[in-house]
């Protein structure tokens, strides 16, 4: 609704009625703009409690799940999928018109009957109803009155028959079926290619067939086209994608469709999980150890905890899908809080790849690759096999410096180095985006032309395509790849591409199916192990093993090669002999010993400022309320410190750690100090905000 407040007029959402009018004067609403609630019971159950795990404000919270598009005018909550059907009750009307008995209600309705006579042949699009003549309120009428119902367009006639199971999937189906109805939380913990996927489609089938509706959650908008098709074809259910890359009117339609309550899968990245789904059966969060699926702004919420939280409101099992769990998760498992199902080898007869460490000391790699990795690209390609070449660093070198006098270029507004791209040519800071002309020559000592140092994507594909000239090479990496259709082709087009190479950053190992990769090449296997956050080790050792993934997928074994300085790392040992298990046992205890996630809560209060004293004042102002409010006894409040990248677009950043013993006494104190932290004068001079469960403490 729209309401006065002050000189403007704002929209309000209405929460409740109160019993009896309240003293103070209050001024009427000035407009309501919907005739039924836009939020559901579970939307509101669960936005309030985003605003108090979160400690946000209510109405921030409660914005996640309004539409896509405010429907300002728009009255009707009906669906709107792209494609309508009959419902079985629908069917059964058109019947008995067919054989010319006029069903009560529909006597004086002819607009009504043609309608339905059109959608006996079966599911149209509802542009071409409209298109033929049919009106949006004829429809409207009869998806109210339950004889028309939404699908999507795509709905196959004839799903596609699900391949026999081995042992441990029809056992995690079993346990996961079993689960229908009742909210628990399971981790399904299984190497990449082990047939998890195929585990969702039959818990889903299942599911489905009850006439109820299943969320999926995905990491990247990049894997909702290929899971959307696999999961299609083999659901007679419509399967809906959301994303946010999606135009509005689209995301609304899907929206609606979930509103209406019909047995359906919604398939999106995080934002999804705030969608209205009244019948709500199932809940899975794919690659649940992914890092996107914490927000970053705004309300920061983790979708994978809260997609858990819906379970438990709309009690409905929830799966949380890994090869790669998070440490959180893992914990939670192994203290029987999640249940706990694996799949321990591949599905089909795929083999698990061999991994091999190539010792940088020993071989050298003065242009990125060792003679034995080069050697072993060649090798593949010749066999007509495609190569895999990972490097998470993007542009063509991560530093420009002068051999002369040692100058960097560096960022003016990041502590940060700049990037040297080529095409166009420039230098480039990754942190504020800010970018300059390669200068010529050394702008310190005016002697030498500074060069690049160190290896980006784009240099690895000059690089390749220079040794292996005849090689079609699809590079991915954000410079590259810039929008969703263009990934999707260039995906496509690559993955039946006998002998080519594909190089790429962590865009490449997420999910993708590539069935003809036989090799994959870790550039850089060290980087990543002397980070300052503590959950870098967590992240690179997932990496690993995500990307090892990709290789030999289908009927081929394949080799996964790590370039390296030092192949007796411990954690790269672990990882690569031993398997993620192992690693995550290890990095669990340590974990436990430093009090850190899962075993004590985090919380971390950011401020950023143009100048670093306000900052200070601020935190310190902020740490003594903290500390005089209940719960300050059992945490500790470290900080003020400067964030690991002190300075960024032209701003220093300070943090104050809060590391707690318990959640309930952490959130207690947060409670009672945050608000005051808020009316501090301090506070009105830098931007801050309080992260609950921080994904990195930078
Ligand atoms: P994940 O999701 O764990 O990576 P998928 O479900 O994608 O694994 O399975 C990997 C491959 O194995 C796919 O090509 C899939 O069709 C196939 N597959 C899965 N389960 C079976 C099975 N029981 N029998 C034969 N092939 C299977
Ligand atoms: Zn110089
Ligand atoms: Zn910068």
């Amino acid at each position: 609704m729209r309401v006065p407040l002050g000189a403007r007029s704002v929209l309000g959402i209405a929460l409740e009625t109160l019993p009896k009018p309240m003293d103070r004067a209050l001024k009427p609403i000035g407009e309501c703009l919907d005739s039924t609630p836009l939020l559901d019971p579970t939307q509101l159950a669960l936005g309030r409690w985003l605003a108090q795990y979160y400690h946000a404000p209510l109405g921030e919270a409660l914005r996640l799940f309004l539409p896509p598009e405010a429907r300002r005018q728009e009255q009707s909550t009906q669906a709107r999928a792209d494609a309508l059907r009959l419902t079985t009750e629908g069917a059964t009307l058109l019947a008995a018109l067919a054989a010319d008995q006029v069903p009560p209600g529909l006597g004086r309705a002819p607009a009504q009957q043609a309608a339905l006579r059109a959608l006996g042949a079966g599911p149209q699009r509802r542009a071409e109803l409209l298109a033929a003549g049919h009106r949006a309120p004829t429809l409207r009428t009869l998806l109210q009155k339950g004889w028309l119902e939404p699908c999507g367009a795509s709905t196959p006639a004839t799903p596609v028959p699900a391949p026999p199971l081995h042992s441990e999937q029809a056992e995690a189906v079993a346990a996961l079926t079993a689960d229908r109805g009742t909210f628990r939380t399971t981790l399904l913990q299984g190497i990449t290619g082990s047939g998890k996927t195929e585990v969702y489609l039959q818990v889903m089938t299942q599911v489905l067939e009850e006439g109820k509706q299943v969320l999926v959650l995905v990491p990247e908008i990049g894997l909702t086209p290929q899971t959307a098709q696999r999961l299609a074809a083999r659901l007679s259910a419509p399967v809906h994608t959301l994303h946010s890359g999606m135009a509005t009117g689209l995301r609304n339609q899907r929206w609606e469709a979930g509103r209406s309550g019909a047995p359906m899968v919604l398939l999106g990245t995080r934002s999804s999980l705030f969608a209205p789904l009244p019948a709500l059966g199932l809940i899975i969060v794919d690659e649940e150890h992914d890092d996107s699926y914490k927000q970053q702004d705004g309300v920061r919420y983790s979708a994978r905890d809260v997609a858990v939280k819906r379970g438990a409101l709309q009690g409905c099992p929830v799966v949380l899908g890994s090869a790669t769990p998070s440490l959180e998760t893992l914990e939670n498992a192994r203290q029987g809080r999640y249940g706990h199902l694996r799949l321990s080898h591949r599905a089909g007869q795929a083999q698990a790849p061999r991994q091999r460490f190539v010792d940088l000391r020993k071989h050298g790699a003065p242009e990125g690759f060792a003679q034995p990795t080069l050697d072993a690209i060649s090798e593949t390609l010749a066999r007509g096999a495609q190569a895999l070449v990972f490097l998470n660093r993007r542009g063509y070198a991560p530093a420009l410096r002068c051999h002369a006098c040692g100058w960097l270029a560096d960022c003016d507004r990041c502590d940060a180095r700049m990037t040297v791209h080529r095409d166009p040519a420039r230098l480039r800071c990754h942190h504020c985006d800010r970018s300059q002309p390669i200068p010529g020559v050394c702008p310190s000592c005016k002697e030498r032309s500074p060069m690049p140092v160190g290896q980006g994507t784009q240099r690895a594909e000059s690089l390749l395509q220079h040794r292996f000239p005849e090689t079609p090479i699809l590079r991915l990496d954000r410079d590259k790849v810039r929008s969703m259709a263009r990934l999707e082709a260039e995906l496509e087009a690559i993955a039946h591409t006998p002998g080519a190479l594909l190089l790429g950053t962590q865009m490449l190992a997420k999910g993708h199916h590539f069935p003809r990769v036989e090799l994959v090449v870790i550039v850089d296997g060290d980087s990543g192990l002397f980070s300052a956050d503590f959950r870098a080790p967590e992240r690179l050792a997932q990496l690993l093993v995500q990307v090892a993934g990709r290789a030999g997928r289908e009927l081929a074994p394949g080799t996964v090669l790590i370039q390296t300085h030092d192949p007796e790392h411990p954690l790269l040992q672990a990882v690569v002999t031993q398997g993620y298990d192992a690693f995550a046992e290890a990095a669990l205890e340590e974990r436990a010993l430093l009090g850190l996630p899962p075993f004590a809560p985090l919380a971390l209060l950011r401020a950023e400022a143009p100048q670093w004293a306000p900052v200070e004042r601020f935190l310190t102002e902020a740490k003594a309320a903290l500390l005089a409010a209940p719960g300050a006894e059992a945490q500790s409040t470290l900080g003020p410190i400067r964030a690991p990248m002190a300075r960024r677009s032209g701003r220093f950043r300070g943090q104050l750690l809060l590391q707690g013993t318990e959640r309930a006494p952490l959130h207690r104190n947060l409670a009672h100090a945050l608000p005051q932290i808020d009316k501090l004068p301090s506070a009105r001079q830098v931007r801050w905000h309080c992260d609950i469960d921080p994904s990195d403490t930078y």
